[in-house]
């Protein structure tokens, strides 16, 4: 009885997850781009917006999980408007738990985060700040990047990646590592190469199995966010405020969310409370306090070298992060966390060049401003002073580093894949990372990244081991939304 042959393209959260996952049913082979143990940021031109000024992904073993800050929340169902992907969601809800603790989370997940959200909604409540509800997120206070499990062949530095196609599905995948030329034969592919790399991968699919696609990289969406004024609360809610800003729970802590909905009804976009000291807004100091909190190790410490460290409201941030220590402060920074629609951005490679056309439509903008005229008129109530600029332009806002969108998800003509996340032009080419996730209101997108990773690996168990082991499985027929 012979184990299937999966080949797993990324080794970053979702193809980490994936190939772990699958080991004990199937031989497993990992083709990642970067080196096992050293991550590189590769060159990108920006079309438009930058993304942001430090890096917000890489290629290298354990991918992006070597920046992040893992902080998990889920994405919240009722935010989302398309009905196949709140299906994708449901679908993948059950897997919360086991994702969280692959992500570090000692516990419950599901029970602590409810827990979060009840307490810290009580709280707000009690101060009128919950209009449109309070959401958490939740830091598991140890963590480290996503290794895979020695059993799994691990290729990296693979370059040249090429697929032979046979009846619809791949049977052989090519690669180079240096200049040696290696092939493996395939049961199934998943394409994890994250929202920067994976449309380069399924051009390169969806061309050799002879079909003419434009969409792989269109539609990318990220989280614009930003700091985005100040506010001084009143005496009398300073410890309300306070809890909600940042609660230690011992292995983890918890950052509320103050929800903001838009009057459409299609944006939810969500506010941070975060320390500082001053009251007044400085552009210069909002970007370098991001550039701080978005480095790690020797960078952060060589980005701490400016005259901006010494910023009072620098310092509180530090004290904050590092010490875990409240800054003695009634001041509060404002992040800004904004919900985009897929809508003319892309990723895109000129030759090997990678390129993204970002941007934030003026339509987003003003139901960015709107929302931040409501939250301003929530936080009047509380506070003595509040000062947020309401007519933020685009310069106020950057990549939340959580770039998705990129793979159409559905049974419209134009969509890649399905619900199984499975390719449609390819009977056996499944995709599986940020790149699926077609809307994601204010949440982080990692912890349902590790969910969906999960939901797949059983979905291919379920079809290739089951069928290898047990009796053969027709492969399923193609259906109306099978267009490519
Ligand atoms: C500073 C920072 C902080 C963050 N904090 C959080 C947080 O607190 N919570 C949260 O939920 N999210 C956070 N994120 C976002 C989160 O890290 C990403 O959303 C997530 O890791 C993306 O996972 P992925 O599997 O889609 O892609 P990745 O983890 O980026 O993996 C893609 C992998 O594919 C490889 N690859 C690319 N192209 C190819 C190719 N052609 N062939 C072979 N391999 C290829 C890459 O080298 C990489 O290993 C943060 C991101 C950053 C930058």
């Amino acid at each position: 009885m012979s184990r299937p042959s999966i080949v797993v393209i990324g080794a970053g959260l979702a193809g980490s997850l994936v190939c772990n996952e699958l080991v004990e049913d199937a031989d497993v082979t990992l083709l990642e781009i970067g080196e096992r143990d050293r991550i590189h940021y590769p060159p990108i031109d920006f079309d438009r917006k930058r993304l942001g000024h430090v890096n917000t992904f890489c290629f290298g073993g354990g991918g992006t999980t070597n920046l992040w800050h893992n902080g998990l929340i889920p994405i919240d169902r009722r935010d989302v408007v398309r009905e196949d992907f709140r299906e994708v969601l449901s679908d993948a809800q059950p897997f919360m738990d086991d994702a969280a603790s692959r992500l570090y989370f000692r516990g419950r997940y599901s029970t602590a985060y409810t827990k979060a959200v009840a307490d810290m909604t009580a709280v707000a409540e009690g101060i009128g700040l919950a209009r449109d509800g309070i959401d958490c997120l939740v830091y598991p206070k140890k963590h480290r990047p996503l290794t895979v499990d020695d059993r799994v062949k691990a290729v990296y530095s693979v370059d040249k990646i090429r697929f032979t196609v046979a009846d619809g599905a791949i049977k052989t995948v090519h690669y180079t590592v240096g200049s040696t030329s290696h092939s493996i034969d395939a049961t199934a592919v998943v394409v994890a190469a994250g929202s920067m790399g994976t449309p380069k991968v399924l051009r390169e699919i969806i061309a050799t199995s002879g079909h003419r696609h434009n969409t792989p990289g269109h539609g990318f969406i990220d989280h614009p966010l930003g700091f985005v004024g100040k506010v001084r609360v009143k005496k009398k809610v300073a410890d309300a405020i306070s809890r909600l800003s940042k609660l230690d729970c011992g292995d983890y802590e918890v950052q509320a969310v103050v929800r903001l909905k838009s009057d459409c009804g299609r944006y939810t976009c969500g506010a941070y409370f975060r320390p500082a000291v001053t009251i007044h807004n400085s552009l210069a100091i909002y970007k370098y306090k991001s550039l701080l909190g978005a480095t790690t190790g020797l960078t952060r410490l060589r980005n701490a070298a400016s005259w901006k460290f010494f910023h009072p409201d620098i310092i509180a941030e530090v004290v904050s992060h590092v010490a875990g220590i409240h800054f003695p402060s009634r001041t509060y920074n404002i992040l800004f966390v904004a919900e985009q629609r897929r809508g003319s951005s892309r990723v895109y490679y000129d030759g090997d060049n990678l390129r993204v056309d970002w941007a934030i439509s003026d339509e987003e903008l003003e139901i960015y401003r709107a929302l931040l005229r409501k939250l301003s008129a929530m936080l009047a109530g509380v506070a003595d002073q509040v000062n947020i600029e309401t007519m933020i332009t685009d310069d106020w806002l950057w990549s939340g580093a959580h770039h998705s969108g990129v793979t159409p998800l559905g049974d419209a003509t134009g969509d890649l894949i399905d619900r199984n996340l499975r390719l449609k032009a390819s009977e056996n080419v499944y995709v599986c990372d940020g790149s699926v996730i077609q809307e994601h209101s204010y949440a982080n997108t990692g912890l349902t990244i590790a969910q969906l990773a999960l939901r797949l690996a059983t979905e291919i168990r379920g079809r290739y081991v089951a069928s290898a082991v047990r009796a053969p499985r027709a492969m399923p027929t193609k259906t109306a939304g099978d267009r490519v």
